[in-house]
């Protein structure tokens, strides 16, 4: 967040402001340039802060005028649109369910966008936005309607991807090992297995990730048809399909601590 404080002397607090902050209060600037909330507090200086979703928030003690609050914060207008366009760029890639919020699709971060709607529809990648047609615009509707595209965009891309590998990996092992099925679903702390009757299975949370992450994971679990455990000829099939194995490996563990699964 990003905070710009008056000096304390300007707006010193008297004794008998009350101790407790009042519940904060919406308003705007003259013509509507800004809405931002304002918080009565005992507090010895104004404090206007910009938080990462953009929302302005000021504190002021209680004896400054409003007027005088209002001149503070189209006085910073501009230095207040610069976080913002600061935040919005450097959004990170933390999925967030709601209108505006931040879908990932290999690796990309993409700005949710509702459309309010009464007939049934699909979500669509447009530009830098994932457009939801929904019904309800409720939270739990709007995650439940991003994971079913979630997944079903998934199942496609990830089975496409695994038989591309799989054929790759015959080739350069010459041998005629291949996946008996694949299942694509939420999981909450594994990327994929492999059973030792050749069942692949994949996190859905897989196509969030950068293709050549996608890749390690896949070619990790197609390296395990061969080799069932995690032993030196395991890594060696493993650096024979990806020679950067190791590279990507820690990029994937740095994905998962900096991306919590949802
Ligand atoms: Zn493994």
């Amino acid at each position: 967040m990003f905070e710009f404080l008056l000096p304390p002397r300007q707006h010193r607090k008297r004794r008998s402001s009350p101790r407790k902050a009042s519940p904060p209060e919406e308003l705007s600037l003259p013509g509507g340039a800004l809405v931002f909330s304002l918080q009565r507090d005992h507090c010895r200086t104004l404090r206007l802060t910009v938080k990462p979703d953009g929302s302005v928030k000021v504190k002021a003690p209680a004896r400054v005028a409003l007027d005088d609050i209002l001149r503070f914060v189209s006085a910073r207008l501009d230095w207040i649109r610069k976080k913002q366009a600061f935040f919005l760029e450097h959004r990170g890639s933390a999925v967030n369910y709601r209108d505006g919020g931040t879908v990932l699709f290999l690796g990309r971060p993409f700005l949710l966008s509702l459309l309010p709607t009464k007939r049934r529809a699909q979500p669509r990648l447009v530009g830098n936005r994932l457009e939801l047609p929904c019904r309800d615009d409720a939270p739990e509707h709007i995650e439940a309607a991003c994971k079913a595209w979630r997944l079903s965009l998934a199942k496609l891309v990830l089975s496409r991807r695994l038989i591309r590998l799989d054929a790759e990996a015959r080739a350069i092992f010459q041998d005629r090992a291949s996946f008996s099925s694949l299942t694509v679903r939420s999981l909450k702390r594994r990327w994929g297995s492999c059973s030792v009757r050749g069942e692949i299975t994949l996190a859905a949370q897989l196509i969030e990730l950068p293709l050549p992450l996608i890749d390690y994971v896949l070619c990790h679990e197609l390296c395990h048809l061969r080799h069932m455990n995690h032993g030196p000829a395991f890594h060696a099939a493993l650096l024979r399909m990806l020679p950067d194995a190791r590279e990507r490996e820690k990029a994937v563990r740095i994905w998962s601590l900096e991306h919590p699964r949802a």
